[in-house]
């Protein structure tokens, strides 16, 4: 017997007309790439993203048509994200800190019929349009007379002139929430790009689990800022569940410097952020060399890569701000896990709570998890035993688009599957995750594993260390052994003696490094991670002491 309720599609449209119709004055607010602020409301936007669906008929675009962005966070990437996804036509938000190659590659594999970008990236797309022949319109997010007359990029026209033609009357349209919304590029730092494409369903679903209590907590009450950027994963689902909540909107546009981070979130009363540690560090330098504190920002989710305790510690201790440290993928929409404590720990002492908070925390319902050994045999949950971490979920990636790239999903017991994450984790008895390293980072030493994410970790505790990045080195006895590079803070100085020595009694003494590599910059990829095969490459020739 099946259920006698109302079949409702879950569908991106169905999210603004949400926030249309029972948030509609509450604020989007943009840091323009003309330098001003703009703000508007969800009513506002909503008007704007009816018009790009009817200026997507009158291009002829086709259900599932690709549409191409290369944009920061702002509204009008916004209004692109309703106006695409929820006339049927799938968002394809590409990685502007791609090497010009890929994007090509990205475009021309997507298919994509319309690209849409910021002009800060007018000479990316200068150098890439004529191998994009695919792409049959190209749209400058800007002003009609901000468009530079003599382009270089054909038939280019403004955003505005282009919508401004058209009727802010559409019918959102009724399709199979399973149909594709979006699709994003993993930066494939080995191979060619992957990428995983979202469904309406997947999308609705993400967007309800990011916005419960233990999750990003979202709510009516909320000015939240994403920093993390809308080309990348959807910038964590933000823009969907900000509709699904009706909470205030505040985008950084391109300024994503400690300044200009910390005056947006002072001047829009921002209470929760969410970003990569790098752009986390590059803020808590500037509030520290000013003696800056922030008076309503209450939490922040950072992850992307792994959050040195340092950081969880000075926005804890130093400015009062809640550090949720979670853990995704391209392939998860992104989110699989988020640290928030349960209530048996409300009781624990300030010290024991940040050791928990120091993990990746537990998993959100709709993401199951599980380790498991070389021969495929589920590890315990001990927080000891690590493992590949395997995951499952209905907004977890079955196959790459095309089914191009990866490895196949390894059965389940309900015929379906579990993803292969490529991390190394251990899972505690209380559900907690803790990434040890991406599978090709680990460090295998005597035949014994050493996560370089720990290695990193006490190296950014030292205070002349700004950042640190940890890498194995052939040993003919060993076959591996840690090195750490490391790049100082601006007017510090630290020995490769006194580091090393820093690191004793902070881990087991055969994990210590082997040696210290001061270097100016430590290569970084397109989502600002640290880019390990680039470094590894850069450390040719080296050897060990
Ligand atoms: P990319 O395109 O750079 O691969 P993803 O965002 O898909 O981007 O990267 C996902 C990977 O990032 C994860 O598999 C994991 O290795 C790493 N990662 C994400 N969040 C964390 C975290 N909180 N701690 C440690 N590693 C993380």
């Amino acid at each position: 017997m099946l259920g006698l309720m109302q079949e409702q599609p879950l569908l991106i449209s169905s999210l603004l007309e949400f926030a249309d119709r029972h948030h509609r004055d509450a604020e989007i607010v943009s840091r323009r790439f003309e330098g001003d602020i703009h703000r508007y409301t969800w009513a506002d936007m909503a008007v704007r993203a009816r018009k790009v669906a009817n200026a997507l008929d009158q291009e002829g675009l086709l259900f599932s048509d690709r549409v191409a962005t290369l944009a920061w966070n702002g509204y009008r990437h916004l209004e692109a994200y309703y106006g695409v996804s929820g006339s049927g036509r799938v968002l394809h938000t590409i990685n502007p800190r791609l090497h010009p190659d890929q994007i090509a590659w990205i475009a021309n594999h997507a298919e994509d019929q319309v690209l849409m970008f910021d002009l800060s990236f007018l000479p990316l797309v200068q150098a890439v349009h004529a191998r994009c022949p695919t792409i049959k319109k190209y749209i400058a997010l800007c002003d009609a007379d901000k468009l530079p007359a003599d382009s270089g990029v054909p038939g280019l026209v403004s955003y505005e002139d282009w919508i401004a033609p058209h009727s802010s009357d559409y019918a959102w349209p009724s399709f199979d929430e399973n149909s594709a919304s979006s699709m994003c590029y993993t930066s494939g730092t080995t191979g060619n790009p992957k990428a995983a494409l979202y469904s309406h369903r997947s999308s609705v679903l993400h967007a309800y689990a990011a916005a419960l209590p233990d999750v990003m907590c979202l709510s009516a009450r909320d000015s939240v800022l994403p920093v993390v950027p809308m080309f990348h994963v959807n910038a964590w689902g933000i823009p969907y569940s900000a509709a699904l909540t009706g909470c205030k909107l505040v985008f950084p546009g391109a300024a994503l410097d400690g300044k200009s981070v910390f005056e947006l979130i002072e001047n829009e009363k921002v209470t929760f952020a969410a970003g990569v540690p790098t752009v986390w560090q590059m803020m808590l330098g500037h509030m520290q060399a000013n003696n800056l504190r922030f008076s309503t920002l209450k939490r922040t989710v950072i992850g992307g890569s792994a959050c040195p305790p340092a950081m969880i510690k000075a926005f804890q201790e130093g400015y009062g701000v809640e550090v949720l440290h979670a853990w995704g993928m391209t392939e998860m929409s992104p989110l699989g896990t988020l640290c928030t404590l349960k209530n048996k720990h409300l009781s624990l002492s300030p010290d024991e709570q940040t050791a928990i908070r120091l993990k990746q925390g537990r998993a959100i319902f709709g993401v199951d998890m599980k380790i498991v050994d070389g021969d495929g045999k589920e590890l315990p949950w001990d927080g000891k035993a690590y493992g590949d971490l395997l995951v499952k979920g209905p907004w977890i990636v079955k196959e790459y688009f095309k089914g191009e790239g990866g490895d196949p999903l390894i059965p389940d017991e309900n015929g379906r599957g579990w993803f292969p994450t490529g991390d190394v984790a251990t899972i505690d008895a209380d559900g907690f995750l803790q990434i040890t390293d991406r599978s090709k980072d680990v460090i295998k030493s005597g035949g014994e594993w050493i996560s370089s994410i720990e290695i990193e970790n006490i190296a950014v505790a030292h205070p002349a260390i700004a950042m640190a990045a940890c890498v194995g080195v052939f040993h003919p006895k060993w076959d591996e052994r840690p090195i750490v590079t490391v790049v100082k803070r601006p007017g510090q100085e630290v020995t490769r003696e006194e580091l090393l020595k820093f690191y004793e009694g902070k881990t087991a003494k055969w994990q210590i490094p082997d040696d210290v590599v001061f270097l100016d910059a430590i290569p970084l990829g397109a989502t600002g991670k640290i880019l390990k095969t680039k470094l590894r490459e850069q450390l040719k020739g080296y050897k060990l002491p």
